[in-house]
């Protein structure tokens, strides 16, 4: 049987991977030019820690030795469900007996006057990186836009770099989505003193200014804030061009079972690019799951993708930081455990007995004690008294 799969990201390859150790033909062609590489280390590239040549995590001959056809640089531009056969961006025709769509996600690009100035950035794929670290010097001012777990590692990898870096947030703290106000306003305390960059928040960017190159960015109450480089981290939607034009069943993003199976016969869809249930995953370990799940549904064995809560961790500046769960949700009871003064921090929620989410500042080795819980749904009544200790403090509850 042969396999195409479109997109080299972590689904994709994984994906590609699996099928080929069951003895499939498969053909994995990557929009991107690189050989397939680890895109959750983009910020050491951005830092200055390691080169995109660090980051690759299989070279062609690895790739070939899995017996897979990798096909760098292949944009697949249009998919005929009914022919089973795809075109790529210069009308080479690709056959297939199963196609898996694995085409990610796009980074969300404001549209800002002057968000098409030379100097502004996303920060998704390698090239994206590699523009910025052209374009930055020593001292120059960068305004990031956007708080989230993005945000935050460009901001702290541009600073470590030597630029004087402002993070300007729509929201009263950072991560707000994984985090409660009172991680929020640690986090930031934190990564201000370690990074040595400033948070404006809540604030909305509303105008970059400037001609032939970024001067400044205009915020909503007026502000003008000099800089000469702008990066957009506010978000990532779901590549779905092809699955659109494939007329694929679409929501947020495309419409899978608990096989991965897509409304087209013998087409699968995994990844960012994916909607289960209701739910786009926005993490590495949710796409490989999905990546494991396809790749059986491809070889006839029964599978179900079962998903996880996610859980975030931060990779910026040694702060300890985990989030997992639902976070202050309506209904729920909160456990908190606060030491200020060592930055210490955990709150955990709980509804009808059970742990539903989770923060933790500071200290994050509990972390999977936290994460079984919540994926488990476990009863805790028993635990409470001692539960935001952690396990060690299990026994003598
Ligand atoms: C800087 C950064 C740090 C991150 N850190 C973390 C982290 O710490 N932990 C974590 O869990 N997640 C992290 N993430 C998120 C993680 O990278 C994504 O969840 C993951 O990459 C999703 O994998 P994917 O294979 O579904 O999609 P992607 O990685 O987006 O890969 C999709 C690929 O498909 C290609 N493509 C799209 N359309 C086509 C087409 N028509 N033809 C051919 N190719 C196509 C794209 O070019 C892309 O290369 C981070 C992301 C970034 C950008």
């Amino acid at each position: 049987m042969r396999v195409l799969v479109i997109g080299a990201g972590p689904a994709g390859m994984r994906c590609a991977e699996s099928l080929a150790a069951a003895g499939m033909e498969v053909v994995l062609c990557g929009e991107e030019p690189a050989l397939p590489y680890d895109r959750v280390a983009l910020g050491r590239v951005l830092g200055g820690e390691a080169e995109p040549q660090a980051l690759i995590t299989h070279d062609a001959a690895q790739l070939r030795a899995l017996g897979i056809a990798y096909r760098p640089a292949v944009r697949i531009a249009a998919l005929d469900v009914m022919a089973r056969r795809a075109l790529t961006a210069r009308d080479e025709a690709i056959g297939w007996d199963r196609a898996v769509l694995a085409t990610g996600s796009e980074p969300i690009r404001l549209a800002l006057p002057g968000a098409e100035l030379p100097g502004v950035f996303v920060y998704r794929r390698i090239a994206d990186v590699l523009a910025m670290r052209r374009h930055l010097v020593p001292g120059m001012r960068v305004a990031v836009i956007g708080g989230g777990l993005l945000g935050l590692e460009a901001a702290a990898a541009l600073a470590g770099r030597g630029a004087r870096v402002t993070v300007v947030h729509a929201a009263a703290w950072p991560m707000e989505r994984q985090l409660d106000a009172g991680a929020g306003a640690l986090l930031a305390r934190g990564i201000a003193s370690r990074c040595g960059l400033r948070f404006l928040m809540p604030t909305a960017a509303e105008a970059i200014e400037g001609e032939g190159a970024v001067r400044a960015l205009r915020l909503a109450d007026g502000t003008r804030l000099a800089a000469e480089m702008v990066v957009m981290a506010v978000g990532v939607r779901p590549n779905l061009a092809l699955a659109r034009q494939a007329g694929l069943a679409c929501a947020r993003g495309i419409l899978v079972d608990e096989a991965m199976r897509t409304s087209a016969p013998g087409v699968l869809a995994i990844g960012e690019c994916a909607e289960h249930r209701g739910v786009v995953c926005g993490l590495v370990a949710p796409a490989l799951a999905m990546a494991e799940t396809a790749a059986a549904t491809i070889a006839g064995r029964a599978d179900a993708y079962v998903p996880r809560p996610d859980a975030a961790v931060l990779k910026v500046a040694g702060i300890a930081l985990f989030s997992a769960g639902e976070i202050a949700p309506p209904g729920t009871e909160a456990i908190t455990l606060q030491d200020p003064g060592a930055g210490l921090y955990r709150r955990l929620w709980l509804r009808g007995g059970r742990l539903v989410g989770a923060v933790l500042h500071g200290a994050t080795a509990d972390a999977p004690f936290f994460l079984d819980l919540i994926a488990t749904g476990r009863e805790v009544a028993a635990l409470r008294p001692m539960l935001a200790f952690g396990p060690a403090f299990q026994e003598a509850a």
